[in-house]
């Protein structure tokens, strides 16, 4: 049975008190799931330790959204992976966009990050997605099949069965234009080709880009498409849960 996964990725949003209360309402709602779906919440650093022992960890997953590309040391401002999970956390978005785009982080980073981030028993929720030029320009197959060449290549099977990939096109982003279900299945299903290529024949792989209550069930219905990363619709507890509910009879 494929493995699903609705994400949240709450950015710089909530304080450490409206985190808490967002994530004990997730946990409350969830204490006898019955939909066939993992959950995770993707928080800020500062909220990761408190949020994994307030919440059951196993019923949802906890997510830092980025670690450093080195182990330890003077780096001034870093977190690393080791210590991401000594709070609780799990998991670990690396390559948003909007890191990729506001803060330079390349390809070879990434790559370093994903490899300490397995290393640390974190699940690397590994994003990649094309900008709106390169759609328009009919080249965002290559786009995301360099990504995911570029920072993966050197990953084993077994690494491979630990990561998560997310396919979030960049213009779908916080933009309320999410990809048509056609467009999400067909990058989707072309990266899960690509990594089967690679060895990695189960890679759970989710879309992202402005998925709402209101798309998210045709989204999830297709069937290269594992789950969801889920921006600003994960802010509130009734819309994140509405888009995991739809998973229920897919
Ligand atoms: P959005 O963000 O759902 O607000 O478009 C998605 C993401 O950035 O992961």
């Amino acid at each position: 049975m494929r493995k699903n996964i609705v994400a949240g990725n709450w950015k710089m949003n909530t304080t450490l008190a409206e985190g808490i209360v967002l994530a004990n309402s997730l946990n409350d709602a969830l204490t006898n799931k019955t939909v066939n779906c993992d959950v995770v919440i993707g928080v800020p650093f500062t909220h990761l330790a408190s949020i994994a022992a307030a919440i059951d960890t196993t019923r949802i997953g906890v997510a830092a959204q980025n670690a450093a590309n080195k182990e330890k040391g003077a780096f001034t401002g870093e977190v690393s992976a080791a210590m991401i999970a000594s709070t609780g956390a799990n998991y670990v978005i690396l390559g948003h966009s909007e890191r990729r785009t506001y803060y330079l982080e390349t390809a070879a980073t990434l790559k370093t990050k994903v490899e300490i981030a397995l290393a640390n028993q974190l699940t690397p929720i590994f994003c990649i997605g094309e900008v709106l030029d390169e759609r328009q320009a009919g080249t965002h197959f290559e786009v995301v099949d360099a990504q995911i060449k570029e920072s993966l290549f050197d990953l084993s099977v077994e690494d491979f069965s630990k990561l998560v990939l997310a396919y979030e096109p960049v213009w779908a982003i916080g933009t309320g234009k999410s990809a048509t279900s056609d467009e999400a299945q067909e990058a989707c299903a072309e990266s899960k080709k690509l990594l089967g290529g690679m060895g990695a024949k189960s890679v759970v792989v989710l879309y992202g880009g402005s998925v709402k209550p209101d798309n998210a069930k045709e989204l999830l219905s297709m069937d290269a498409i594992d789950g969801a990363l889920v921006g600003g619709a994960s802010l509130k507890a009734d819309s994140f849960l509405q888009i995991y509910k739809s998973y229920a009879g897919i």
